[in-house]
C-alpha cells in the first residue's frame, strides 16, 4: 500500500502554492494524500514566520500535529520558519524529525533519515519549488507564483533575508502551470509582482509583467494580480490589467505619510497614490481596489496617523487591511527610535478599521440592484471580479448554480462585506 502524507499549510497564498508543489512532488514519488494526520506516514507543516502571531500559530500547529501523528509517522517542518530559524527550530522542537527549508531539494524531505536541520537562516535558497509540477486545482481558481524572493529593502520586512533576492520564472514554465491547473481564474502572486523580470535583464527585464499578464489572460477567463508595489504600476500595466476583464488593483501602499514612508524605505506618498487611483477610476470606473497598511511603525506620529485616516476617507477603497507593526529580527526598523506604544497602536487600528468597515459596507450597498458575472467557488458561494478569493467578501447565490461555472446574477442585498444575489 502507498505511504500516506498529510500537509498542513499556514500563512499566505504564496505558501499555499509551495504546498501544492510539495503535494505534486510527493504524489509523483508514489505517496498518497490523506486528510487525517493520524494515519499519515509523513506529516509536513508548511509554516509562516511573517509576524509573531503567525510564528506562534506555526508552533502550536506543529505541537498539535505531533500529538495526533501515529507511532512511526515522520513530522517535517518546512516553509518560512524553517528557512528563517532552521537550526533554532530543530533545537527547540525535539518532536520534529526534520526541519527543511525550501532552499533544498524536496526529495531530501522524503528521503533523508534522522533529524537534522538543512536550512540556514542566512542562506539564499538555491532550489525553489517554483518550477515543480503541481496537481490540477481542486477549485475553480488557483494561485500561481511567478517569482520568489524580493530585491527591495522595506524597513519592516524580513522576507528578503530568508527568501533571498528575486528570481523570476520563465514565462513558458508559468504558462505550462496555468494549463495544468485547468481553472477559470488564475491569481498571480509574488513578493513584488510588478517587479517580475527585473532580475533577468535581457531575457525578461523590467515591464515583463505586461506580456505575462496578456499571455495568462489569453488562457483563462479571469486573471487577477496581487501585491503591486505602487511605483511600478505603469500605464501599460494598468491597461493590461483592465484588458484582462478583472479590473482589480491590489496596491501595496503600507502608509501615506511621505516622511514615514521614507523611514519605511518605501516610495510614494498619499497624494501620488490618490492621483493614481483617480487615473485608474477615470479609465475604468468599475475598478475595485484593495490595499494594506502598517500601523505603529517606529516614528509614526499623530499627524502621520491623521494623514492615513484622511487618505482612507478620500480614497474610498473597496477593501483595506490594517496591521500592527511587528518588530522583526534583522530588519532596519528594529533599530529605529520612536517606538509606538501597543495601546496607541491598538487605538489607531480600531479607528482605521471602524472607518474602513463603513466605507466597505457603503461600497457594497452601492452594488445593490446591479448585475454581475460571478464564478461559483462553492455551493451557494460565488465571487465577481471585485472579490479576490480567500481575502475579500463573498456573494451568496442560489444553491443550484453549478460550482466552477460562471453565472449572471443580480445583486439584491448586502450584509457588511458580503452580497446576496439571485439568478438573472
Ligand atoms: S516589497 Fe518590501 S514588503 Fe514586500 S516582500 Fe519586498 S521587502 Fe518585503
Amino acid at each position: 500500500m502507498a505511504q500516506l502524507f498529510y500537509v498542513e499549510t499556514l500563512g499566505c497564498p504564496k505558501n499555499q502554492v509551495d504546498s501544492d508543489k510539495l503535494v505534486g512532488t510527493l504524489l509523483a514519488d508514489g505517496m498518497s494524500a490523506t486528510d487525517d494526520p493520524g494515519t499519515a506516514d509523513l506529516v509536513v507543516v508548511n509554516t509562516c514566520a511573517f509576524i509573531d502571531v503567525a510564528r506562534k500559530e506555526s508552533i502550536d500547529t506543529i505541537l498539535a500535529l505531533d500529538e495526533q501523528r501515529k507511532v512511526g509517522g515522520r513530522l517535517v517542518v518546512t516553509g518560512c520558519m524553517a528557512e528563517r530559524y532552521g537550526d533554532e527550530l530543530a533545537e527547540a522542537l525535539p518532536e520534529v524529525d526534520q526541519v527543511a527549508g525550501f532552499g533544498v531539494p524536496v526529495n531530501l524531505i522524503t528521503k533523508s533519515a534522522g533529524k537534522r536541520s538543512i536550512a540556514l537562516s542566512t542562506a539564499i535558497p538555491t532550489l525553489d519549488l517554483l518550477n515543480l509540477p503541481r496537481p490540477k486545482s481542486a477549485g475553480p481558481w488557483a494561485y500561481v507564483k511567478i517569482a520568489e524572493g524580493c530585491d527591495r529593502t522595506c524597513g519592516f520586512c524580513a522576507i528578503p533575508t530568508f527568501r533571498g533576492p528575486q528570481r523570476s520564472r520563465d514565462i513558458s514554465s508559468i504558462l505550462d502551470e496555468v494549463d495544468q491547473l485547468q481553472v477559470q481564474e488564475i491569481v498571480l502572486v509574488a513578493q513584488d509582482l510588478a517587479s517580475y523580470g527585473k532580475d533577468r535583464p535581457g531575457e525578461l527585464g523590467a515591464g515583463a509583467i505586461v506580456p505575462l499578464v496578456k499571455a495568462v489572460s489569453a488562457r483563462v477567463a479571469w486573471t487577477r494580480l496581487l501585491y503591486l508595489y505602487p511605483s511600478d504600476l505603469s500605464d501599460p500595466l494598468i491597461d493590461a490589467i483592465c484588458s484582462t476583464g478583472v479590473p482589480y488593483f491590489d496596491l501595496s501602499l503600507q502608509h501615506v505619510s511621505k516622511s514615514l514612508l521614507r523611514r519605511m524605505r518605501r516610495w510614494g506618498d498619499g497624494d501620488r497614490f490618490l492621483r493614481r487611483i483617480g487615473d485608474i477610476r477615470d479609465r475604468e470606473p468599475a475598478a475595485a481596489f484593495r490595499s494594506n497598511f502598517i500601523v505603529g511603525y517606529p516614528g509614526e506620529t499623530e499627524k502621520d496617523h491623521d494623514q492615513l485616516l484622511a487618505f482612507v476617507e478620500a480614497a474610498q477603497l473597496d477593501w483595506c487591511g490594517f496591521f500592527a507593526f511587528s518588530p522583526e529580527d534583522g530588519t532596519y526598523a528594529t533599530g529605529l527610535d520612536g517606538v509606538v506604544a501597543t495601546s496607541l497602536i491598538n487605538d489607531r487600528l480600531a479607528e482605521l478599521r471602524e472607518m474602513q468597515d463603513v466605507i466597505t459596507a457603503s461600497r457594497r450597498d452601492d452594488l445593490i440592484g446591479t448585475t454581475a458575472r460571478v464564478l461559483i467557488d462553492n455551493p451557494a458561494e460565488a465571487r465577481s471580479t471585485r472579490e479576490a478569493p480567500e481575502i475579500d467578501g463573498i456573494i451568496e447565490v442560489p444553491a443550484h448554480m453549478a460550482v466552477g461555472q460562471f453565472h449572471d446574477v443580480r445583486i439584491v442585498d448586502a450584509m457588511g462585506p458580503d452580497l446576496v444575489a439571485e439568478s438573472l
